[in-house]
């Protein structure tokens, strides 16, 4: 089994509904299932500023699938949600990013993992530290330390 960590986002369409039932999704991935996951957090957007603040989660999965299986599945998942692709960085009902996937480096044009954004994102670094602050990201250093880079940007945790 691998141990993959998911990032979850949402801006439309009740958030906090979007990851819930998101999270049970990912339990139901084939040859999947869902291990530990984060509270919820609110942050504002990234890229276009007319937009409604995120909310954001990491759930950890533990997984047989090959990495692109599981970014079907993924995307899968997406579209359930009605994912509607416009501008980038854009509102969207529903966004699951494979963050990392075990400890592999992974450099396809469809996937690239560890996910490039992760170290200049709070909304991915504290949900991911409040899981497992040691947690190395391959190539990059430990999430405890890369959340401290950038701490100036937190990410308001929701009750
Ligand atoms: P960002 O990736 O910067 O967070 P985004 O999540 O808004 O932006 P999407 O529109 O969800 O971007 O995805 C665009 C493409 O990124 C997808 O078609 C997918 O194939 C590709 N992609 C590459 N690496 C990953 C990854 N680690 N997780 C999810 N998608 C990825
Ligand atoms: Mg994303
Ligand atoms: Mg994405």
């Amino acid at each position: 089994m691998i141990t993959a960590y998911v990032g979850l986002g949402s801006n439309l369409d009740h958030p906090e509904e979007q990851l819930l039932r998101a999270m049970d999704e990912l339990d139901c991935i084939p040859e999947s299932w869902l291990g530990r996951f984060s509270s919820l957090y609110v942050s504002a957007p990234m890229g276009p500023q007319n937009q409604p603040d995120y909310v954001n989660a990491v759930a950890e999965l533990h997984t047989a699938l090959p990495a692109l299986a599981l970014l079907d599945a993924l995307q899968d998942i997406e579209n359930a949600h009605h994912r509607v692709r416009g501008e980038r960085w854009g509102p969207r009902t529903l966004d699951l990013d494979l963050l990392l996937y075990s400890q592999e480096v992974i450099d396809l044009e469809r996937l690239k993992v560890p996910h490039p954004g992760i170290a200049q994102r709070p909304f991915v670094l504290q949900p991911l530290a409040e899981i497992d602050g040691d947690l190395q990201v391959p190539g990059v250093g430990r999430v405890r330390d890369l959340l401290d880079a950038c701490k100036a940007q937190a990410a308001r945790r929701m009750q």
